[in-house]
């Protein structure tokens, strides 16, 4: 008898991944389940990306340098003037870009655990998470939302054991939409212990709107053990092409680097990256259009009768339990594609303004 290659029992335990919904081009249905942004790229990046193609049959530049010390100028311009004084600056030693920021908490994770590590998350949150831990050999430990799609930051520091070596921090939180405040960011950090890794996914930070937002490269100078993680896929449009990164002190961002997969992000891509780092005005105006959007798909369904969680994301969270799928089949047929799951409830991205018309008609018929 052939003998099978075994698979390791964590991967073989995992769900096979499912293709998204795919819109075929041309085809009456606006694409509202990945989060994406609706708009297409810049000219300005169009022709960056043009230009970089010309280079393809070389490697591209293996750390980014580019990008990471214009990542570095913007990341300290940001940052408060009283953290600048404070010498909370960002340089571009500490930023480590990499193939969209799930590849990069995979690395993260590959750098600091062992097998059978703990990795505290929240769940319900990014589906990435548990399969990210289980793959670098570490034992998840899921901590349940609090109310209205909120993290629940008392459980997670409570559920901080001392095999605990890394804390997810997801906000906003995907897929509820609720933001943490920075002052709630910076409690926890007090209460979980400093040789634990706190990373704080900052996927959907630019559309945050709070009068406390959090910002951890604000934190990294008075607590060493954060890591930051953002991404050009959202706010910036750039999902197609996979760059996202991590900030963190040197020590860590040095070791993030070792465990990365070399030459991670292509020369298209760090091209494209930066061209948008210098529309960043452009695009950030963009981003209060999708905020308005926001605040209409919002209001409208809450007119309807329908409770959802504060979104501070561009995507908002129904419960709707076990009609879930049948919701989701149903804005599909009107043209919508939105994320299901599974006996819990729907995520609808922000597109489109006659995609929030269609779903907001849709949704009012099920009332
Ligand atoms: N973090 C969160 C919370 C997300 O929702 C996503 C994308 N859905 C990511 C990270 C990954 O983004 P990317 O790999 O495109 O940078």
């Amino acid at each position: 008898m052939t003998r099978r290659v075994p698979l390791r029992p964590a991967v073989s335990a995992l769900p096979a991944y499912v293709p998204g919904a795919r819109v075929p081009v041309g085809a009456a249905a606006y694409k509202l389940s990945s989060n994406e942004n609706p708009y297409p790229p810049l000219a300005s990046v169009q022709a960056a990306i043009i230009d970089a193609a010309s280079d393809i049959n070389r490697y591209p530049d293996m750390f980014a340098t580019e990008l990471t010390e214009a990542l570095a100028h913007h990341l300290t311009a940001d940052l408060s003037p009283q953290v600048r004084e404070d010498g909370g600056t960002v340089s571009a030693e500490q930023v480590v870009v990499g193939n969209g920021s799930v590849a990069v908490l995979a690395h993260i994770l590959e750098a600091v655990v062992d097998a059978g590590d703990e990795v505290v998350y929240p769940w319900r949150s990014f589906e990435a998470y548990p399969i990210v831990v289980s793959v670098a050999g570490g034992t998840g430990v899921p901590v349940p939302l609090a109310p209205h799609g909120r993290l629940d930051l008392q459980a997670m520091a409570a559920a901080v054991t001392d095999r605990t070596r890394v804390v997810l921090v997801c906000t906003p939180n995907n897929p509820t939409g609720a933001a943490l405040t920075q002052t709630e960011l910076l409690g926890f950090l007090q209460a979980v212990p400093s040789d634990v890794l706190v990373v704080v996914d900052e996927a959907y930070l630019e559309f945050v709107r709070s009068d406390d937002p959090v910002d951890g490269t604000a934190a990294l100078a008075a607590h060493p053990n954060v890591v930051v993680l953002r991404t050009f896929s959202k706010a910036y449009g750039l999902a197609g092409l996979r760059v996202g990164y991590a900030v963190a002190r040197p020590r860590l961002a040095t070791g993030i680097r070792s465990a990365s997969t070399p030459f991670g992000v292509s020369h298209v891509a760090q091209r494209a990256a930066l061209a948008s780092l210098q529309a960043k005005d452009e695009l950030l105006a963009r981003v209060d259009t999708i905020v308005a959007e926001r605040t209409r798909l919002a209001d409208g369904l809450r007119d309807q009768g329908w409770e959802l969680p504060e979104s501070q994301a561009n995507f908002v969270w129904m419960e709707l339990g076990q009609r879930t799928a049948e919701r989701a089949a149903d804005a599909a047929a009107a043209g919508v594609i939105v994320r299901p799951f599974a006996g819990e409830g729907l995520r609808v991205s922000v597109g489109e303004h006659e995609a929030t018309d269609i779903f907001l008609r849709v949704a009012a018929g099920w009332r």
